[in-house]
């Protein structure tokens, strides 16, 4: 059998059920013109990926084959295949609405071959006794944890593999097209050894802002640099992994949701109320000059880092969709652009759940209180001041208290730009009447 093997979300080569079947191989990945297209040149995702993919490449080197990488649009580059030459291609599961559509296209072209490695479930395996697709994440996560324990999780070995002979170039220069070099230094086996021994104090102080208490894992888990499965093996039976294991059912039932409701990428699930556009309070929020320090600092760290913490992507997430009542779509757009574990299903869902317009959403009455949040989850106010040195010497306690920061004028930092309780009243009218 010869086959083309298609890499996308599976960077790696280790339990890689790409790399289990027999046979002649052409490995690829593809830049792909039409998403690139639409970025910016600041974007982050690029070079990232760009990164990845070039370690691919020598990890694939290492085992005798390589990895040809293209830039085009993949309709194109399939049809500049000799297809006829293949059996088949050979790719993992990617569920959002492109990617479907993409996919569709190329299966017009060869057989195309699905394999589920990005998350535990297909999308069509944890179903309700109805075969319709559960709307609440709880419900679901009880079906899927006992499924999870029935489940075969052997590693795939890598099965006997010759390289088709090609031209395995690289035809997407980063530097020429234009994007930066966002590169991360990113090893998931040393996360993994340091989160383990954490893990016991993982649900108590995952939600503390300056404790370092989570995985860190979600760019190797978007990027595919470690299996799903081995992970499960690694922590699965663990003091404390029970938690933990429940928020990776939460990342396949956001991707599971996205499968079953395409529209969901752009559209509301619940309610017609699609936020006011208002350039100024966008701008105002994207330089982290808002004057609420919890929700700049959480913007600072995105943009200086591409990583920000749970808890501080709920507050601002809430910030920009309930107090500054931008459109959702915007901030998802946004944090795309940004995050270095940008993931559409995690990010637009989670966006939908902050805007209170997704399925199983924060209820739109519920606006969190950025103050209150950050008194709660960082008392010393060490996160905040980490990401807003200016703010260094003011006492905590102030930078919780919103009349404070109202009344005073502090060095190098604007003040509030709105008052928090009556936005968060027009916000719960808004959303109640639209
Ligand atoms: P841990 O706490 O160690 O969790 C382990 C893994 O579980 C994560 O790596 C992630 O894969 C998954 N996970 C954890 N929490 C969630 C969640 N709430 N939803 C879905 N999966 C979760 N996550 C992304 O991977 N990509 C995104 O683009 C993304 N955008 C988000 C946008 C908003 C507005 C919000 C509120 C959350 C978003 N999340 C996103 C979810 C979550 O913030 C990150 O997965 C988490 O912060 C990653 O850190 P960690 O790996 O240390 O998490």
């Amino acid at each position: 059998m010869k086959r083309i093997l298609w890499f996308r979300r599976d960077l790696r080569v280790k339990d890689n059920p790409l790399l289990s079947f027999e046979g002649e191989v052409l490995p690829i990945f593809i830049f792909d013109q039409n998403i690139l297209d639409s970025l910016d040149k600041d974007d982050r995702r690029v070079g990232i990926i760009y990164n990845f993919v070039l370690k691919l490449k020598k990890e694939l080197q290492k085992i005798g084959l390589d990895l040809k990488i293209f830039y085009g649009k993949p309709v194109d580059i399939f049809s500049s295949l000799d297809l006829g030459e293949f059996d088949e291609v050979v790719a993992s599961g990617d569920y959002d609405s492109y990617a479907k559509q993409r996919d569709r296209e190329i299966s017009h072209m060869i057989h195309f071959r699905y394999l589920n490695d990005t998350y535990f479930f297909k999308p069509r395996e944890v179903l309700k006794d109805d075969g319709s697709p559960y709307l609440v994440f709880t419900p679901f996560y009880k079906k899927a944890r006992a499924m999870l324990e029935k489940k075969d999780f052997k590693e795939h070995k890598r099965a006997s593999l010759s390289l088709y002979e090609f031209d395995y170039s690289c035809e997407f220069d980063l530097k020429k097209s234009g994007f930066k070099n966002h590169k991360i230094e990113y090893n998931p086996y040393v996360k993994i050894k340091s989160f383990k021994t954490k893990l016991s104090h993982y649900k108590d102080k995952r939600d503390l802002l300056y404790e370092d208490a989570t995985s860190g894992l979600s760019a190797a888990l978007r990027f595919g640099l470690i299996s799903i499965r081995e992970l499960y093996r690694e922590f699965v039976g663990l003091d404390g992994a029970e938690d933990f294991i429940r928020q990776l059912l939460f990342r396949d039932f956001y991707a599971y949701l996205l499968f079953h409701f395409e529209d969901l990428q752009t559209h509301n699930y619940k309610g017609s109320f699609n936020g006011i556009a208002d350039r100024e309070k966008f701008e105002r929020f994207c330089s982290a000059t808002t004057g609420v320090p919890i929700v700049d600092a959480g913007i600072k760290e995105l943009l200086e880092s591409g990583g920000m913490h749970n808890r501080v992507r709920m507050i601002t997430a809430s910030f920009f969709t309930k107090d500054l009542l931008l459109p959702w779509q915007w901030g998802e757009r946004f944090f795309a652009a940004h995050l270095n574990d940008y993931d559409a299903a995690s990010n637009i869902l989670s966006w939908q759940w902050s805007a209170g317009t997704g399925i199983d959403p924060q209820p739109y009455f519920r606006v969190f209180n950025p103050y209150l949040q950050s008194k709660k989850f960082d008392k010393d106010a060490k996160y905040i001041k980490k990401h807003l040195p200016q703010l260094k010497d003011i006492d905590p306690k102030k930078l919780h208290d919103e009349e404070y920061l109202l009344n005073t004028q502090l060095k190098n930092y604007p003040k509030p730009m709105l008052k928090h309780k009556e936005a968060a009243k027009k916000a719960v009218e808004m959303f109640k009447n639209n």
